[in-house]
């Protein structure tokens, strides 16, 4: 490409120099030539004048020629009509000399005078001429020649075109490279654009060109760049999900075999014979135990796979927070009868509607106070305070339970995970929190928690109040 444009460069570059060159050249030299011969015409009409004034005198053609030679500074000669010089006022030897091979002679001959250059042998110079024939009466008539030597004005104009052509290949060189540099500085970044795009073709996305103009090629290249960074975003991403898929399918076959081997081990059990009613008993406990445990995890996982298929399908209507929150307690009350809890419902203010899906809010709000019930001590308070600004809504639902230790925090809404799995307190599945935190950033929001280890926790669910 680069070789393609220098060459249309440079092709352009000579011929508009060449043009404009002869069109200077050629206007010039025929501006010269014509003021030169309305000179010399001027001179010749002065002396026709003075002869035709004189014409019943006897000529003295060599006198005539010194005098006119003198007042018009030119060289002037007289010729016979066949073509034989008469006199001359620079050299009289030429007198003998035949002249009717001259063209400018015969053209005066004809009466086409105009202006002529000629080499003249007899001076062994070049002369600019000018040859008209004068009728003096019916039987004479005389040619005469007005001329000069070319001198350096006119031989400045001959010359001029090969001073043009120098200049021209001259001025061509530094074009040719100065157009050199300037399209090696136009091609160079689209050069290193070409050679990091195969490689970004080729997956290799950690190369980004350096952008050293601001012009279009400079624009872009940025465009590139983000480009080349929007791919290798979205191929992380990519590679995320599927590392994401993968743990999540190898995490669920862990976690569905723990419960499973404990069930068969204790129907091992069972199987023997000899059993007193205590190991019996014991062994029955742990089956139903971990089957319920199973059921849960397989109903965690239903709802986690109904939410991701949601993710699009939000149903957005206009929400009764105050309603939802006693809905939600109702569902729970049976568990919250039996751990004698008390649960305690502020509102700070309610002066916005809150436009949002309300299954997911339940399904929030449901996860959240069963773990508050779940974690709690018999006896023990759960709080759900509602706050509001303008644009958004705060739900906190806080319990006197036993509490996160601080370094576990930030693992909770991992799936599967539980921060004591040993803890005989709970058959949970450690995949509440996970679609919990899901569904809370589907609907634009955040989760925050906070835990002091036997005091109780802290749940904080943040979102818009109108995510549309
Ligand atoms: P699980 O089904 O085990 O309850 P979650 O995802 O709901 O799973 O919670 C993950 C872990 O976080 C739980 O196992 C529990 O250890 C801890 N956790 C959740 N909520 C509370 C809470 N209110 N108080 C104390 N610990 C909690």
């Amino acid at each position: 490409m680069r070789r393609k444009i220098l060459l249309n460069y440079i092709l352009i570059l000579i011929i508009s120099s060449f043009l404009t060159g002869y069109i200077a050249y050629y206007t010039i030299k025929v501006n010269h030539l014509q003021s030169k011969e309305e000179k010399y015409v001027s001179n010749l009409k002065l002396i026709e004048s003075s002869i035709l004034e004189n014409k019943d005198s006897t000529f003295n053609f060599f006198r005539m020629a010194q005098v006119f030679s003198d007042l018009t500074s030119s060289r002037v000669t007289f010729i016979s009509s066949e073509g034989y010089p008469v006199a001359d006022s620079d050299n009289n030897s030429i007198i003998f000399d035949d002249m009717s091979s001259s063209q400018g002679i015969e053209n005066a001959l004809k009466g086409e005078s105009k202006i002529y250059n000629e080499f003249s042998r007899e001076m062994g110079k070049n002369y600019y001429y000018y040859s008209s024939l004068l009728r003096i009466n019916d039987s004479n008539s005389i040619i005469i020649r007005i001329g000069e030597t070319i001198d350096s004005t006119d031989r400045l104009i001959d010359n001029f075109l090969l001073y043009l052509m120098t200049a021209i290949l001259a001025s061509l060189l530094i074009a040719s490279i100065l157009s050199f540099i300037t399209v090696e500085n136009l091609v160079r970044p689209l050069r290193k654009l070409t050679m990091t795009s195969k490689l970004v073709a080729a997956g290799d996305f950690s190369q980004l060109v350096d952008i050293d103009s601001d012009d279009e090629i400079g624009e872009l290249t940025a465009s590139f760049n983000t480009m080349t960074q929007e791919l290798n975003n979205y191929v992380s991403s990519i590679n995320e999900v599927e590392r994401m898929r993968k743990d999540f399918v190898a995490n669920i076959s862990h976690e569905l075999r723990t419960p499973l081997t404990s069930i068969l081990g204790f129907v091992e059990t069972l199987r023997l014979e000899y059993l007193d009613y205590d190991t019996k008993n014991k062994s029955l406990n742990i089956i139903e135990t971990e089957s319920i445990r199973l059921r849960e995890m397989i109903n965690k996982l239903l709802i986690l796979s109904k939410v991701e298929s949601m993710r699009d399908e939000k149903v957005l209507s206009e929400l009764d927070i105050k309603k939802i929150i006693s809905e939600v307690l109702d569902v729970l009350s049976q568990k919250i009868i039996e751990k004698e809890i008390t649960v305690h419902v502020k509102y700070e203010s309610m002066e916005y509607s809150v436009k949002s899906d309300e299954g997911l809010i339940k399904l929030i709000l449901i996860n959240l106070i069963e773990n508050s019930i779940k974690y709690n001590f018999t006896n023990g308070q759960i709080w759900v305070i509602v706050q509001e600004d303008n644009k958004s809504i705060r739900i906190i639902v806080k319990d006197t339970g036993v509490g996160i230790p601080e370094d576990k925090l930030d693992k909770v809404f991992e799936r599967f995970y539980r921060v004591d799995s040993s803890r005989s307190i709970t058959n949970g599945s450690g995949l509440g929190l996970a679609i919990t935190k899901h569904v809370v950033s589907g609907l634009g929001g955040t989760i925050e928690v906070e835990s002091s280890q036997g005091k109780g926790t802290v749940f904080s669910v943040i979102f818009p109040k109108d995510y549309s």
